[in-house]
């Protein structure tokens, strides 16, 4: 058994021999491809096909297992997920590499141009989306019996090209040649309502609530099984599809009715269509809300459907069902829940409530102001009125509670409310899920903090036990033995095991060996490699020719004022007005770097869409200045996802995490870089800190305000003239100002932001601290054997951000979950 198998070593030749049969099986028949017309897409796909035979098998065994022992199950509910591709990813999780490198070459085909083929699965923004795939590995592979429930959108995150500097958006038609991952199930079908009427009738003396009327659409399932790695366990990912609740029958066909059943269809299924996208950013649009009912919905009457048909009473739901609440997005299943138990199932108020609370756990992403989502009361009331009756109880029985715990204080009652009074009143999505979880938990140490201390204060003196923190991780099987098989050989090699892929703490065997020569030459041997392929990529996605002997400098996550992709693109026109002025001579004294961005940028975000078009611009300058040369090199890698950081992450050198303290949640990208031996420019925001801690404050290039220093300097700063600038930056103002990377009022807006005393993302203030991180850096690279040391030491304790480990933390402190691994008996490879 191999568990990289790095196509080298020889597989069993009848495994072998058998998997090519089944390739062109599966190329023939299921694809009907005459041999002579195989190409790498027909190989993909029939290659596909073969390990979803694997999967489903494997799948069916895992239902089968969890129904017959009628295991609680973990339903994780996310608005996004941000898959990439999943070839790779399910023939090693399978542990199959070697084999399949073998048969497809000898059919004349490479596993790695193979799987390149495969459009990405673009359902998220970043991170987020991002967290929620890297959960279902984890969830997967500790055999925790969970679903994964989403939207299926027919249009992921848009393609970002660049033209003239700036970015376009392009629809992202990612199911255009199909998706062989996913099983449509036909029988798998549940009506969901919106707009409509409540109406009471009175029985036994009680009052009884129905919602009828107004508009119902269907949700269509569409399954993914998700592989654990070293399990038979294989869960599910299960997202909706809108469609009209009847196709329109021939009859209607006639004029009068023709355009109206058309408009029905549009209507239901633009629900699914699109996915939103913006990061950090609620923009409140009505189909939003229709989105999140919609998947809401459909995901309860599924959860009710599977625990009614194991026979246990409704009263212990909360014994086999836990669902968490990826963000707020998902927050209406709180009251969904409630009207399931009231008004279907006919329970009290306060038994519904008890076990609706028990069930829900709440993860709360961002203390953004901008992202806090609120849907107006008027929207609400027309969309979900039953849902708007049942958040005012809610809110009324809360509000009762408050003012027992502070009598007579009304700023607390206004400040506590689940619905924003004001012109247009609100409802407040984070604190209905605050008010209707058991547990609610931040992402990193510090934001954790930031919610008890800066969003939610009151909440936690009322509710202490409810608060918890949950530090993110990443999946190890895609971050770096799919990402990075080069580094994987090293890391076996040095820990002595490939247990490290399913226990990541093992990577500490290595820190001892952090000096050791071998293990150093043979680490930067494999970073080199991955440097040769990064440059070869920026050749050809870019045009521009990159040293591999450079330092790789990389920032890339989406655009935002607050992730200071800004601060990082001003220091390089700093660098390049060093350049410029020094003499032949001094120049050759310079580190080279290759400064690498990609992001995109939110359509409707105009500064970050500048601060695109100031990078390409500044790029464009630099990369053509014969007096620059190698010296430095600024690139933009147009449409960044999670197959192109695959490819990115494994060759930087340093990676730069630099936003203003205190409003980075955690960051997910910081420890992927880490895990991939590069070294972090960063500020002690989110899991950056937890990363120091970790690694060695000493390992990490930390600069700028603290978190608590924050809200004072922006004070501060109101008061604070250009004179007190540093003279390096106004340098490099007056330099984009005499249009030295294009017309000033291209960039006009971006100088605007950072002037008059505006600067609220503190660029300024850290600048110098900045630049002082940066000098070290330079001076650290020059001596090699130093810097290797730094990056092996740091890669040996990234253990802890595994998401293994942030699994088995929320299974065990939130979700009350045990690990159900399917016998091994059953198992079948
Ligand atoms: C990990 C990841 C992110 C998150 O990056 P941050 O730097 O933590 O914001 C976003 N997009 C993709 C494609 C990723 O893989």
């Amino acid at each position: 058994m191999h568990l990289f198998g790095n196509g080298s070593t020889k597989q069993a030749p009848e495994e072998v021999e058998h998997l090519q049969r089944e390739l062109l099986h599966h190329a023939q028949v299921t694809y009907a491809h005459p041999r002579p017309s195989f190409n790498t897409s027909v190989m993909y796909e029939a290659t596909a096909q073969t390990v979803r035979d694997r999967l489903v098998e494997r799948w069916l065994k895992t239902e089968e297992h969890y129904t017959k022992t009628n295991a609680k199950r973990i339903y994780y509910l996310s608005l996004e997920y941000l898959v990439g591709r999943s070839l790779l990813n399910a023939i090693l999780n399978l542990r199959l590499k070697g084999e399949y490198s073998e048969a497809l070459k000898a059919l004349g085909y490479h596993l790695e141009e193979t799987v390149e083929e495969e459009r990405d699965a673009g359902l998220g923004n970043g991170g987020l989306g991002r967290l929620a795939s890297c959960f279902l590995d984890s969830m997967a592979t500790l055999s925790i019996p969970s679903v994964g429930y989403g939207i299926r959108y027919k249009y992921g995150i848009f393609e970002q090209l660049i033209q003239d500097n700036k970015q376009i958006e392009r629809p992202d038609y990612w199911l255009s040649k199909g998706n062989p991952w996913e099983i449509e199930r036909l029988d798998v079908v549940y009506p969901v309502r919106f707009y409509g009427h409540v109406v009471t009738h009175h029985q036994d003396g009680k009052t009884l609530f129905k919602w009828e009327g107004g508009e119902v659409v269907q949700a269509v399932a569409y399954d993914t099984p998700i592989p654990g790695f070293g399990t038979v366990n294989t869960n599910t990912m299960r997202l909706w599809s809108a469609r009209p609740l009847e196709e329109f029958g021939l009859g209607e066909f006639n004029e009068g009715h023709y355009a109206q059943a058309v408009e029905a269809r549009v209507r239901a299924e633009a629900i699914s269509s699109v996915l939103y996208p913006n990061d950090n950013h609620d923009a409140g649009k009505e189909l939003r809300l229709k989105q999140q009912y919609f998947f809401v919905s459909a995901t309860l009457q599924d959860i009710m459907k599977r625990y009614k048909a194991s026979g246990d009473a409704i009263s212990k739901f909360d014994t086999k069902v836990a669902v968490q609440l990826n963000d707020t997005h998902p927050t209406i299943a709180i009251p969904e829940l409630m009207r399931l138990f009231l008004d279907e199932e006919g329970m009290s108020w306060d038994a519904a409530w008890d076990i609706t609370t028990r069930v829900f756990g709440y993860t709360n992403h961002t203390i953004l102001p901008e992202a806090l989502e609120k849907w107006s009361v008027p929207l609400m009331q027309k969309l979900l009125p039953r849902h708007l009756e049942i958040i005012y109880e809610i809110n009324h029985r809360h509000l009762q509670v408050v003012e027992g715990k502070w009598k007579n204080d009304t700023e607390k009652l206004i400040k506590m409310s689940i619905i924003e009074e004001g012109n247009t009143k609100a409802v407040r999505m984070a604190i209905l899920a605050t008010v209707g979880s058991h547990a609610i938990n931040g992402v990193a140490e510090i934001h954790s903090g930031l919610v008890k201390t800066s969003l939610f204060p009151e909440f936690v003196e009322l509710s202490p036990q409810k608060f918890q923190n949950k530090t993110n991780g990443v999946t190890p099987r895609r971050w770096i033995l799919q990402a990075n098989p080069g580094l994987s050989k090293i890391i076996t090699k040095a820990v002595e095991t490939e247990d490290w892929v399913l226990n990541l703490d093992l990577l500490q065997r290595m820190k001892h060996l952090a000096g050791n020569k071998t293990l150093q030459h043979d680490f930067q041997a494999a970073k080199s490699a991955n440097k040769a392929k990064l440059a070869a990529l920026i050749k050809s996605r870019c045009g521009v020719e990159v040293s591999e002997k450079a330092l790789f400098d990389v920032q890339i996550k989406r655009i935002h004022e607050y992730k200071r992709q800004l601060l990082n693109i001003l220091s390089l026109i700093y660098r390049y007005q060093c350049i410029k002025r020094a003499s032949p001579a001094d120049r050759a004294k310079f580190v080279k770097r290759v400064a690498i961005f990609a992001g995109k940028a939110a359509p409707g975000y105009y500064l970050a869409k500048r601060i695109i078009q100031l990078i390409n611009a500044v790029g464009a300058r630099v990369n053509n200045d014969p007096d620059v040369g190698d010296t430095l090199k600024v690139v933009f890698i147009p449409n960044y996802s999670v197959s192109l950081a695959e490819v990115i992450i494994p060759a930087n050198d340093i990676s730069q995490h630099i936003s203003t303290a205190g409003m980075e949640a955690s960051g997910t990208s910081n420890m992927k870089f880490v895990m991939n031996g590069g070294l972090i420019v960063g500020t002690m925001d989110g899991a950056n800190i937890e990363i120091a801690n970790a690694c060695g404050r000493e390992n990490m290039f930390v600069f700028g305000a603290t978190a608590e220093e924050v809200g004072g300097l922006r004070h501060a700063l109101k008061h604070k003239g250009e004179d007190l600038i540093d003279e390096r930056l106004l340098q490099v103002y007056h330099s984009i100002e005499a249009g030295d990377f294009g017309p000033y009022e291209e960039f006009e807006p971006i100088l605007y932001s950072l002037r008059e005393g505006r600067d609220y993302y503190l660029l300024a203030h850290d600048w110098p601290s900045y630049l002082d991180a940066q000098e070290m850096v330079d001076q650290i690279f020059v001596d090699e054997s130093e810097w290797t040391r730094r990056c092996i030491t740091s890669t040996s304790m990234m253990g802890v951000f595994s998401s293994d480990r942030t699994i088995a933390e929320y299974a065990k402190d939130i979700w009350n979950v045990k690990s159900a691994p399917v016998p091994s008996d059953a198992k079948h490879q």
